[in-house]
């Protein structure tokens, strides 16, 4: 039986380690600012925000929420970005996505300033990461690299496989895993002999949206699974349940080791942004960034 990858507990003591950074940075004058904001009022992102803003405030940081109504023009979101990134309080800016349909959101995340892109999203944040530069990476996946370094110190010469070829998940997963110097493949709809490929992996990363879509039989024995799917599949009371990509039961069987659904990839994410945020206050002042 794999070993369950605990990501709440290693998210826990991630974000004592930045409440200790960042009480340490107050003595050279810096509280560094998280500005979030919510345009409209989707329910899933509701929650996202309302715990990025606790656990900011939680770490030791400034926590500055902006919510717009859903009739909220480009124009107007526009000149609030530019607002956060002209404030020297604000260290970091997330603009929450899905924005509605009226506002393009690549103008929206192009508009932020890279050096406050917490979410990693910008093209000059995806540019550095791809080139080997001091990026802010994108939250998730540098928090899956965590959870798979705790596990495995060195990567280099390991195959991973990287299923799903999103810009905020899937492609910046290949490009750390390949500055780790594993033999990277990204595989996504198009890809021939899906199981096959996964089989071949030491590392399989599911970043798909497909509810158990990677089968016990895909797995190659003592693989590191992490699992980033989040997918809510219905029950017979209605309430229905979280699932990931992969398949828990069967491939726990063959795994070395696996990320469960919820509980393993979805909490390093928000321990991850606030990591960033503590990077990019750092970088902002030139002062050194404290090590993880
Ligand atoms: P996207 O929908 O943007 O990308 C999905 C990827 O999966 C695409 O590259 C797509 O391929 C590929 N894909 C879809 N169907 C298949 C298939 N049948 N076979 C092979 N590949 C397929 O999703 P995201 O990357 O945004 O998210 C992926 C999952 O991760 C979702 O469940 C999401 O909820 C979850 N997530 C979790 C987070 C967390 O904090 N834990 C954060 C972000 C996402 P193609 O490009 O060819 O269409």
């Amino acid at each position: 039986m794999a070993e369950i990858i605990d990501g709440k507990g290693f998210a826990a003591n991630l974000r004592v380690a930045i409440a200790q950074q960042v009480a340490a940075l107050k003595g050279q004058n810096l509280i560094p600012g998280l500005a979030v904001v919510l345009v409209g009022e989707d329910p899933a992102s509701q929650v996202y925000v309302r715990s990025k803003a606790k656990q900011t405030v939680e770490a030791g940081m400034r926590s500055f929420e902006h919510k717009l109504p859903a009739t909220t023009g480009q124009a107007e979101l526009l000149a609030l970005v530019a607002k956060l990134n002209a404030d020297p309080a604000v260290n970091g800016i997330l603009v929450q996505l899905p924005l509605p349909k009226q506002i393009d959101p690549a103008a929206v995340l192009d508009a932020i300033d890279p050096a406050k892109d917490v979410d990693g999203f910008h093209v000059i944040n995806a540019g550095k990461l791809a080139t080997g530069g001091d990026a802010l990476v994108p939250c998730t996946p540098l928090g899956c690299l965590m959870l798979i370094k705790d596990r495995v110190k060195d990567l280099a010469g390991k195959r991973a496989l990287v299923l799903g070829r999103s810009n905020i998940v899937g492609k910046p997963m290949a490009m750390l895993l390949l500055g780790e110097s594993c033999t990277v493949t990204i595989a996504h709809s198009r890809t021939k002999d899906l199981p096959a490929e996964c089989r071949r992996a030491d590392i399989l990363v599911a970043a798909v949206g497909k509810p158990e879509m990677v089968r016990g039989d895909w797995v190659q024995p003592g693989a590191i699974v992490i699992d980033v799917g989040i997918n809510r599949v219905p029950t017979p009371d209605g309430k229905g349940r979280l699932v990931g990509d992969v398949a828990y039961e069967e491939a726990a069987k063959v795994a070395g080791a696996i990320t469960p659904v919820p509980g393993g990839v979805g909490p390093m994410t928000i321990a991850c942004l606030l990591r960033n945020t503590v990077v990019a206050a750092c970088r902002q002042r030139g002062i050194a960034v404290p090590k993880i």
